[in-house]
């Protein structure tokens, strides 16, 4: 086995795997590179079709803590460690890797399944074992090659996707790469292929939900809800799209779009003196990253001649935790020019009143969550004190995903008396809405 000096070791613990020049192996611990370990692995399986192989990828959770709480000459003994235990796998039929700080992989050949999960196991025990005054980590994601023609590199993807469900889970020590994993990736990779043109073809359109008031059932405003109008697949709502989106960062462009579509019809209501309410647009946390995003809002308010007080801003609970610098000063700017705030799902994070009162937040959406079980007494107890606090902290309140009479009538004896829910209206394209507002 290659040892390596400290000040290389230094670097493996946060940096790529170094490689030796043209040997394929890192200097480390003298495993493949994870380039080479892709190139060879493919090669492997190509000369040997006869033989079914999969790929584990093992990654420690808080391998961080090993360098933070012991020391990084730990953290490289305990890489060395482990390499050593792979190397014993290693043959013509057999690759190891060692992809970057904590992460390794096998490639292997097997007969059952049964084979893999006792490699996962053995391997798992072997890594626990390791003395620390603390426990680590480990999870293994497998994946057994699904096609006689899947490249090693996208086999190691599968892997990775499989360990990631289960990461940092001290319950769970391998997961497999299944079939519902294989169908997500899918459906993730066409949103990514077809998002680009459903934006220019303008399938992305914001619905409306009309806000009620309970007492008189007055139409009090409306919350744009973007769907995907898919030539194909009919109506897709947000839920099946938007989470990769956020991960693609491609959020920002359909968000922009939604505002446009409604700003452009919010102003050309104003302009021939229709009546209006003001309508809410959810604001993904990724505009915290965006520096233009106050401009293109006070832009958009400024070229369509929508005053800023016709728009809420909604922005999800826990937004303003993770990014609260960010967001918090793009807030304060964009009620500087009229815009009104409001924090949605709220309960749904770890909101406490401290917090509440630094924001500068107008609405608070309570989630539907709390009204989902509103029979429960506890849930009760929680309800009428959240409402008791954000009334004392002077915030409108408005509660979400009203659906019976039953909740209606809690909420009113409650004198809450704003809601948005399926009791009242589902969301609508803009011109139903329209038609709603229209005398
Ligand atoms: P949200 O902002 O919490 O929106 C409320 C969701 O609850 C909507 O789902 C709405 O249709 C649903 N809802 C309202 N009342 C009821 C009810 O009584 N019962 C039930 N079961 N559901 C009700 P939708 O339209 O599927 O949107 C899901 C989420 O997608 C939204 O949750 C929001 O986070 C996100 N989203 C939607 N449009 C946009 C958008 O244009 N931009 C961004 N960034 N996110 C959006
Ligand atoms: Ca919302
Ligand atoms: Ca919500």
């Amino acid at each position: 086995m290659q040892q390596d000096s400290g000040q290389n070791n230094h670097q493996t613990n946060s940096q790529p795997a170094q490689e030796t020049a043209n040997s394929g192996l890192t200097r480390m611990t003298g495993l493949l590179t994870r380039h080479v370990f892709h190139h060879s692995g493919t090669e492997l399986m190509q000369t040997h079709p006869e033989l079914k192989y999969a790929m584990l990828v093992m990654d420690i959770a808080n391998f961080k803590s090993v360098n933070v709480f012991c020391d990084r000459k730990k953290g490289d003994e305990m890489l060395l460690y482990i390499s050593d235990y792979l190397k014993g796998y290693w043959n013509d039929l057999t690759l190891v890797s060692h992809f970057r700080a904590d992460t390794f992989a096998l490639l292997r050949p097997f007969e059952d399944k049964q084979e893999l999960i006792d490699t996962a196991l053995a391997l798992h025990a072997y890594v626990d074992a390791f003395p620390l005054p603390f426990k680590v980590l480990p999870s293994i994601g497998i994946c057994i090659r699904p096609t006689p023609d899947t490249p090693a590199n996208n086999m190691c993807d599968y892997a990775t996707m499989a360990l990631k469900e289960i990461k940092g889970k001290f319950y769970a020590k391998y997961n497999f790469f299944d079939e519902r994993m294989f169908q997500d990736l899918l459906q993730e990779k066409q949103i990514e292929n077809e998002i680009l043109h459903a934006l220019e073809s303008n399938q992305l359109r914001p619905y409306i939900q009309p806000k009620v008031d309970m007492r008189t059932k007055e139409i009090i405003g409306g919350e744009a809800l973007v769907r995907w109008i898919h030539p194909v697949q009919g109506v897709i709502s947000p839920g099946q799209f938007i989470p990769v989106l956020e991960k693609n960062g491609l959020i920002i462009n359909v968000d922009f779009h939604v505002w446009e579509q409604i700003f452009r019809w919010l102003g050309e209501r104003v302009k021939v003196g229709k009546p209006v309410v003001p309508i809410s647009i959810n604001i993904s946390r990724m505009h915290a990253y965006d520096n233009t995003f106050q401009e293109k809002l006070i832009g958009l308010s400024k070229m369509y001649e929508v005053p800023a007080s016709l728009i809420l801003l909604e922005l999800t609970e826990s937004a303003f935790l993770s990014d609260a610098n960010s967001v918090y000063q793009n807030m304060v700017k964009l009620k500087e020019h009229g815009f009104t705030l409001s924090m949605d799902d709220f309960g749904t994070g770890y909101s406490t009143m401290t917090m509440l009162k630094d924001q500068p937040v107008d609405e608070v959406k309570v989630d539907k969550g709390f009204i989902d079980n509103i029979e429960n007494e506890n849930v009760q107890i929680i309800l009428d004190n959240v409402i008791y606090m954000l009334r004392s902290l002077k915030k409108t309140i408005m509660v979400e995903g009203v659906e019976s009479a039953s909740q209606q009538k809690y909420l009113l004896e409650r004198n809450c008396n704003f809601a948005q829910g399926f009791l009242y209206y589902k969301p609508m394209p803009i011109t139903d809405f329209d038609a709603l507002l229209d005398p």
